[in-house]
């Protein structure tokens, strides 16, 4: 299973660790030292979901940054220093964000001028909502747990805002019938949306405003048709997205 979507300026891009061949440690070594000595610290499973991600990583910085982007990543922790952080290309050229949910890997990428940070959010629509919702109900109490849809956009929402679940994902709102989040000590909105993504998941990315408050005209041209600034799509569905592209 692996296939591709884009939304907006994003493109996203999923494969399951079923179908992953054995990597090697020379294939990671282009997202930079600090992710083989990540890989090499992992065995079985673990590092087959590794080197996926991290092969997905590099094709989806070539697909937003062209086929000679420089593909070193870095995942140093803004925190502690350690390398569990949330992935961020060295170059700056390029926005990153990463989901795992079962067998399933999901990577987003956009480029740094249209965004200034992007999140992808993945769950297995395994169909038990009780459970889903018990688990996430000390999260919202006392409102109800939200549905796996919305939860996966309220989480593709917290990792574009980059402060992840230091934000209450209860104080995420949505606007009614605009796809924009607005997240608490965030200036500007979210543009969200559940995408086509591949059958038996539920998948969600998020796009946070340009870092600079008056991008040129040209680094905010859109791509596409159906993407449009934060705040200027009026009445847009809230289940948006492009159709997804043919399976690889
Ligand atoms: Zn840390």
């Amino acid at each position: 299973m692996g296939g591709s979507t884009t939304w907006g300026p994003v493109t996203v891009l999923w494969a399951s660790t079923q179908q992953a061949t054995r990597s090697t440690a020379r294939r990671v070594a282009a997202l930079g030292d600090a992710q083989v000595d990540r890989y090499r610290a992992l065995d079985g499973r673990a590092a087959v979901r590794f080197a996926l991600s991290r092969a997905l990583l590099a094709e989806a910085i070539r697909a937003v940054a062209g086929p000679d982007a420089d593909l070193a990543i870095s995942t140093t922790c803004e925190r502690c220093g350690a390398e569990h952080g949330r992935v961020r290309h060295a170059g700056g050229q390029v926005e990153l964000s990463v989901s795992y949910a079962g067998d399933l890997v999901v990577v987003a990428a956009a480029p740094a001028v249209a965004t200034a940070g992007i999140g992808v959010d993945v769950e297995t629509d395994d169909a038990d909502e009780a459970r889903r919702a018990a688990e996430l109900a000390p999260l919202f109490a006392p409102e109800a747990a939200p549905s796996l849809e919305k939860w996966t956009r309220i989480e593709a929402v917290l990792k574009a805002d980059g402060r992840a679940l230091r934000v209450e994902p209860a104080a995420v709102t949505f606007s009614e019938h605009i796809p924009l989040a607005h997240v608490p000590g965030a200036a500007l909105p979210f543009e969200v949306a559940t995408l086509p993504g591949p059958a038996g998941y539920v998948l969600s990315a998020a796009v946070a405003p340009p870092a600079e408050a008056a991008p040129s005209e040209e680094q905010a041209r859109p791509r596409r048709s159906n993407w449009e600034a934060p705040g200027a799509s009026a009445r847009r569905a809230t289940r948006a997205g492009a159709p997804p592209a043919a399976s690889r």
